[in-house]
Order: structure tokens, then C-alpha cells, then sequence
């Protein structure tokens, strides 16, 4: 197994001051994200449909998936299949090799860190630059995204100054954003002007033309697809929607979910290649088949990868997204990883309080944290969980099974606890590492009710 999400949240936390910075950022865009639904009366209505529209989709899948390929091959596109990851960089790489392109810029796709798809094409010895600011910010670092939709969520100004003086050369110790955005911004449109070749995500693919949708606050996308002679779009299987008149519902949810904008600022339509431009789709699967057939785990497929799941996540907020040593992290990361790798991802759907907040911002309507619970127990089951969580709960379940034991071990335990503390709060129990342990009670829950009970049917 991978390094643990709790030890990697164990790194993450030792700097009090910046977890205490990252849960308040991450707060505020959910503050935003509420302002902006409560801002619309029919938000309620838009989820309901968003979440029909996904369900539909997802049991019409093939059908609309055939259709989008026929619209899009005579709209002039090449439509290449991906079963998994290493299919979806193969397909890459050759459309490069067959042009001899040696530099590439891409946008931000959750798919392409899914697929590996930087590290990959590095080894070939093709030039790939992340052209999304807080892409280019972590690829610099050498770090994978903590966030689908806020990539460098995990940095301060301070770091991207520190990043910056040692790439691009800027003033040592410059933290103003703009200066440092306007560096940025220079940077990149060399890149861009370089560049013979563009890939982009895709936000949503619409069936009954054959064209998609990417959408982007920093017109990145746009730059990368308009000014190269090749534009390949990667998209999962699952962002496929019927019809254009769907866009009216998500374009309304995702900005608004995702940080709170009434529309995201760039939400560009492809079509066709321009005159003279070769043009790619990349439909992958990479596990999404599977999923689709896990009767409790499919709506997960309904997902926009907005992440209001994250920004709400007490679990997330507290612990960084490298904590989830996943391409997608947070509430909705711990339903997909699973499915990827269950051995590897089986700590992640035990990071989360089960509080069900994911579910409530979620814009359509996937039951996140009943999800994460069904996870559990798919992963007890599967025998994934390491042995001192699986001994400890067969050591409760027989506590609590044997009433008369329990009340006694309670009884005692208080007593232990008032009189040798030392004996909980010590080094070896992980809950004191990081928190004051309340006192003992006098008396059980159950004590003080028999007694209240008792009064109140004397009065
Ligand atoms: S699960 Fe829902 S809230 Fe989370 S990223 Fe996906 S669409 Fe957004």
C-alpha cells in the first residue's frame, strides 16, 4: 500500500499556521459557492435535472457515446477509444510521433494526471507545459495538483515567489501577486507561440452534435487550441450529455459549485477543426466501465469535478490534497480510487466523518458519503483493512454484544481514568498525540437515565 492518507495528513498538519490558512481558503470559496446557489431561486430545480440528466445518460451510455463519435467524425474529428491509461498516452504519443512535434502546452485535465499522461511523455523526451497558472505553479515543483480545481491550493504567495525567482527568474522575495502573475502570463505565451500542438480537457461532450465544451477561467484552453496546428481533447467516457440544451443546467452549476462565479469566464464550444487544423478526441474508460457495473458506486460517474465536495470536506480542509495520493482527491477521490486500485486506495473512503456535507453541496446529487460508507464495507470485506483496525473492531463488536461486560469495562475504565490519567493520555494512543482528552464522566449515559427515569415516574 501506498503511504497512508493519516500519515501523509500527519506531515500536513505539523504546520499549524498553514493548515489553519488552507481550512479557511477552502471555507471561504464554500461560503461563495452558497451565496451564489442561494443567489438563483430554482438551484434545487437545476440539481434535480442535473441529476436526471446524469442517470440518463448513464443507463443510455453506449448509445450516446456511438452517437457523439458519429456526429464528431463528420464534423472532421478523429475519435480514438482508450481502455485504460497507458492505451490513452500510447494514442498521444503517436499523433505527436506522426507530426514530430517536440513541444506541447496543455490545459488542466484531471484525466491526463490520471493517466500519468506528463511523466509519460517526458520519458519520450516531449516537451509538455502546463499552461493553467496553478498547473504550471506545481509542475515547476515537481508536485501533483492538491485540488481539480484549484491546483495550488496548498501554496502561498510566498512559495510561488520562491518558485518562480528559481524558473523564471523574478525578483527574489516579490510576493505580490500580480507581479508574480504577470511573470506568469509572459512565460506562457512564449510557450504558447512555440507550440505546435494543444491538449485540453473536456468539461462536458454533447451527443447530439458531436462537439464539447471546456471550460476555463484563464482562457488557457482557448490560447493552446486557437494558435496550435494539432488540438486533442481527453475526456472519460462519462462526460458525454445528450443535448446542447443540457449545457443551460451544468454551465449554471459548475461555476457556481466550483468557486461561486455565475459562469466560469472562458466556457469555450469546439465543433470542427479550424481550416488547416487536425483535430483529436480521446474518449478513455481507465476503470470507468467497472465502476459503472458496481451497482452501489455507478452514480459516482455522474460527477463534474467541481469541487464543492472538497471545499466542505472537514477531513480534506484539514489534511491537503497530497494526502490523498490520488490524481482526484477529497469526498469524491475516495469513491473512484477505490475502484482504480482497492488495495492501494482502501484508507481513503476512512477519511471522512461520514457528515454528509459532500453530499448536500454536491450540484448532482451523488450520495458521496452513503458511498464512502459502502466502500468500508466492501474494503472489510475484501480483507484490506490493516490488522490492528480489524482486531480492535472485533474486540468491540464482542464488547458491545455482551451487555454486562460492557457496563462493567465502562465502569471501570472511568475509574482507571480519574485515578492513573497516565494510563490514556500517553504517546501511544494516537487521539492524545493531538488533543486534550475531556475528564471522565461521574456516570454512564445509561446510569443517569435509569436515575432520571426514575425520579421523573416518582413525580
Ligand atoms: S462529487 Fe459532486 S461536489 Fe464533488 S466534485 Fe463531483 S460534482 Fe462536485
Amino acid at each position: 500500500m501506498k503511504i497512508s492518507h493519516s500519515e501523509l495528513a500527519k506531515k500536513f498538519i505539523n504546520n499549524e499556521s498553514r493548515t489553519d490558512w488552507h481550512d479557511d481558503t477552502l471555507w471561504f470559496v464554500r461560503e461563495k459557492r452558497d451565496k451564489a446557489a442561494h443567489g438563483i431561486p430554482e438551484w434545487e430545480q437545476l440539481r434535480d435535472w442535473a441529476s436526471q440528466i446524469k442517470d440518463h445518460t448513464l443507463s443510455n451510455l453506449s448509445s450516446y457515446l456511438i452517437e457523439f463519435e458519429e456526429k464528431a467524425k463528420a464534423n472532421g474529428v478523429h475519435v480514438h477509444w482508450a481502455a485504460d491509461a497507458d492505451e490513452h498516452n500510447k494514442i498521444i504519443y503517436q499523433i505527436i510521433k506522426n507530426h514530430g512535434i517536440q513541444k506541447i502546452v496543455k490545459s488542466k485535465s484531471m484525466l491526463t494526471e490520471e493517466c500519468h499522461f506528463n511523466d509519460y511523455i517526458q520519458e519520450q523526451g516531449i516537451e509538455v507545459v502546463d499552461t493553467d497558472l496553478g498547473e504550471r505553479i506545481v509542475q515547476f515543483r515537481k508536485e501533483p495538483p492538491s485540488h481539480i480545481v484549484l491546483p495550488a491550493i496548498h501554496l502561498k504567495k510566498e512559495d510561488v515567489s520562491a518558485t518562480f525567482h528559481e524558473h523564471l527568474n523574478t525578483e527574489k522575495g516579490n510576493n505580490d501577486p500580480q507581479y508574480l502573475t504577470e511573470a506568469a502570463r509572459q512565460h506562457l505565451r512564449s510557450k504558447f507561440v512555440e507550440s505546435e500542438l494543444a491538449i485540453t480537457g473536456v468539461n462536458f461532450a454533447v451527443a447530439e452534435t458531436g462537439g464539447f465544451v471546456v471550460c476555463t477561467n484563464e482562457g488557457n484552453a482557448d490560447m493552446g487550441a486557437h494558435t496550435a496546428a494539432v488540438h486533442i481533447a481527453c475526456m472519460g467516457f462519462e462526460k458525454i450529455i445528450p443535448k446542447v440544451e443540457n449545457l443551460g443546467v451544468f454551465l449554471r452549476l459548475l461555476a457556481r459549485s466550483a468557486t461561486g462565479q455565475p459562469i466560469t469566464t472562458y466556457s469555450s464550444h469546439f465543433q470542427k477543426p479550424r481550416p488547416g487544423q487536425e483535430m483529436h478526441i480521446v474518449i478513455v474508460d481507465n476503470g470507468r466501465s467497472k465502476q459503472l457495473g458496481r451497482e452501489d458506486f455507478r452514480n459516482s460517474l455522474k460527477c463534474i469535478r467541481c469541487a464543492a465536495c472538497f471545499n466542505t470536506c472537514p477531513v480534506y480542509r484539514r489534511s491537503g490534497g497530497h494526502s490523498y495520493h490520488s490524481a482526484v482527491a477529497g469526498p469524491i477521490g475516495s469513491i473512484l480510487n477505490p475502484n482504480l486500485d482497492m488495495k492501494a486506495n482502501s484508507d481513503l473512503p476512512f477519511a471522512s466523518t461520514l457528515c454528509g456535507s459532500c453530499s448536500n453541496v454536491c450540484p448532482v446529487k451523488i450520495n458521496i458519503h452513503e458511498q464512502l460508507w459502502k466502500w468500508r464495507q466492501v474494503i472489510v470485506a475484501e480483507g484490506h483493512v490493516d490488522k490492528s483496525k480489524k482486531i480492535g473492531m472485533q474486540a468491540m463488536a464482542f464488547l458491545f454484544s455482551k451487555p454486562s461486560l460492557y457496563r462493567f469495562v465502562g465502569k471501570s475504565g472511568r475509574l482507571i481514568m480519574q485515578i492513573f490519567p497516565f494510563i490514556i493520555n500517553n504517546k501511544f494512543n494516537a487521539w492524545y498525540k493531538q488533543r486534550e482528552m475531556p475528564s471522565p464522566p461521574k456516570e454512564s449515559f445509561r446510569e443517569w437515565y435509569l436515575k432520571n427515569v426514575k425520579n421523573n415516574s416518582n413525580n
